[in-house]
Formats: structure tokens, sequence, C-alpha cells
């Protein structure tokens, strides 16, 4: 290994170090969990690497009166561990994830929030939660509501030098969630994900994995929630025809198999809620 291959490691203490290192090179890759950042390594042996997990609080979970504060290097097995009434959705998502022990313990929010992979469930999560996003770089910290995050396929709105810093959950005071994914298999990666915010008979749908970016649908009010009627179907159905989205394609599904599964997916989120199941 010369000097021009090797891979070069930071460890900044502080968030300053950390972003005068962004600010210094711009490409190089920021490491959560380095779950995605490691394999990437093999291609890029002179990359510079910012490992954050020495930074403060950058991994943990703090609670105040209106929302959850979660560090975005937050792993999945640390979810797991939490039991915040306002985590219940992200749980629900962390013990789904694929990939075993490895991946829960090492995968993080953060890093599959600036991955972006449509087929994912931790964006739409973030969406349906409607969770704040705070991202900090040259010019200061900013927010973006987790709707605006997700600009498209593997790419965030955060801007080049910038790190994300934080997630912020709102405490909710009442109704459901419902949760409910397909795989094309036990260790694949979602082809569609549904998260359903149920009060009373009035629903707010979050789908994703489906296209670049995780969409909201209008609340729909539904006849029965536990049980949904063919109207109440339909009524999901049409509302997802609706959405003025582009289907995503990959090589776990094609987009016409998403747009014909994402429905079915849709309502039994509605179910789950409304019977109190999956979450
Ligand atoms: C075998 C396997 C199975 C999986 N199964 C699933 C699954 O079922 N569902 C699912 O949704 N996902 C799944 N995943 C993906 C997994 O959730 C992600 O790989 C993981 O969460 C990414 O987190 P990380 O901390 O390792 O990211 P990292 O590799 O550290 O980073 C990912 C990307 O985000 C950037 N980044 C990270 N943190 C920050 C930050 N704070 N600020 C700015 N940029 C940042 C990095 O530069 C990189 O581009 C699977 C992965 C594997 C390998």
């Amino acid at each position: 290994v010369t000097a021009a291959t090797a891979t070069r490691f930071h460890v900044p203490a502080t968030l300053d170090e950390a972003l005068a290192v962004l600010r210094n090179d711009p490409t190089c890759l920021v490491a959560s969990g380095a779950t995605v950042v490691l394999p990437l390594l093999a291609e890029r042996l002179d990359a510079v690497v910012v490992d954050i997990s020495a930074l403060p609080g950058i991994a943990s979970i703090t609670v105040a009166a209106d929302h959850v504060a979660l560090g975005p290097a937050v792993t999945y097995a640390t979810l797991l561990r939490s039991s915040e009434p306002a985590l219940a959705l992200l749980r629900t998502v962390a013990g789904g994830i694929t990939g075993g022990p490895q991946i829960r313990t090492q995968g993080t929010v953060g890093g599959s929030a600036c991955y972006a992979n449509p087929a994912s469930d931790v964006p739409t999560a973030l969406v349906a939660m409607g969770a704040t996003m705070v991202a900090a770089g040259a010019s200061g910290r900013r927010e973006i509501p987790a709707s605006d995050f997700f600009r498209s396929a593997f790419t965030t709105t955060l801007l080049p030098g910038e790190l994300l810093i934080g997630i912020r959950v709102p405490v909710r005071q009442h109704g459901a969630w419902g949760h409910d994914k397909l795989l094309t298999a036990a260790g694949s990666w979602p082809i569609a994900v549904a998260a359903a915010s149920l009060s009373g008979n009035e629903v707010t749908l979050t789908i994703g994995a489906v296209c670049e970016r995780p969409f909201q649908l209008p609340r729909l009010s539904l006849e029965n929630p536990g049980h949904l009627s063919p109207a109440d179907e339909t009524a999901v159905r049409a509302a997802i025809e609706e959405a003025p989205i582009a289907w995503w394609q990959d090589e776990l599904a094609s987009a016409e198999y998403r747009q014909r599964v994402a429905p079915v997916v849709a309502a039994r989120a509605v179910q789950y809620a409304a019977r109190k199941e999956n979450l």
C-alpha cells in the first residue's frame, strides 16, 4: 500500500473538527455504522473517511416534553432496547431489518436516512412520524422536515459539507400506528412499505420503497379500518393511483409489480393499526 492508495481515517472528537475535515475535502466519506461505506472502500482505496462515532451525543436518545431526539448514529439494536412510546414505529422497523445481528448492531438510523435507498424502511418511518432532520455545515445548523429530506433515489437535500447531526421525533398524544412491508425473500430489502397513522376512522398513509422517495397520501376517512370494506379498499387504491409519483424499479422488483402490491401493503398497515397488531 502506497501513500496514494492508503485510506485515511479521521475520528473527530468535536463537531467543529468533523466539519473542518469535510470543508477541506468535500469528497470524503462520512461513516456512521459503515455498513454501506465499508464495501465502497474496496473501490476507493485512497478515500478519506470521517468516522463520526466519537462525536458527543451522536448515538444517544434524549427525551423532551414534546419530542424524542435521536443522534443519527443510533443503531437498530439501540432502538430495540428503548421503550419510548414515540419510537414505537421505528422500533418495529428496526425489528424487521434483515441482515441479521450484524446489521442491527452496526446499521444506524441516520446512515439509512442519508443513504436514501428507495428500497429501505427508515425513510418511510421518518416521513410518517413527521420527524425533523437537523443538519450542520459551514454556515451553521438548519432543520429539514423529513418530507423534504429525501430528494430522490440515493440523494438527500443535505448540502456538500453538511452532516446530519440529529433527528427529532414528535411525541403524539393519540392515534395508533400500523406498519407493513413486502419482501421478495426473507433476507431481502423491502419492495413496498406502508406506515398508517390511525385516529378513529381517519388514516394517514405514508408509502415507501415503491418510488424514489416516500410519499404521504391525503388523509382518508374509512368505513371500517379494522376490516376494510370494499369501498375502503377502493379508496386506498384510488389514493395511491392518484399520487403524482414515478414507480421505482430495481433488481428486486419491476415498477409494475410495485404498483400492484402497494395498495395491498397499505391496506394491511391500516388494519394492523386498527387491531393494534404488528407494533
Ligand atoms: C445484508 C443487509 C441487509 C439489509 N436489510 C435492510 C432492510 O431490510 N431494510 C432496510 O431498510 N435496510 C436494510 N439494510 C440497509 C441498512 O439499513 C443500512 O445499510 C444501514 O442502516 C446504513 O447505516 P450505516 O450507519 O451503516 O450507514 P453508513 O454506511 O455509515 O452510511 C451510509 C451513507 O450515509 C452517509 N452518512 C452516514 N451518516 C451520515 C451523517 N450523519 N451525515 C451525513 N452523511 C451520513 C454515508 O456517507 C453513506 O453515504 C441492509 C443492509 C445490509 C448490508
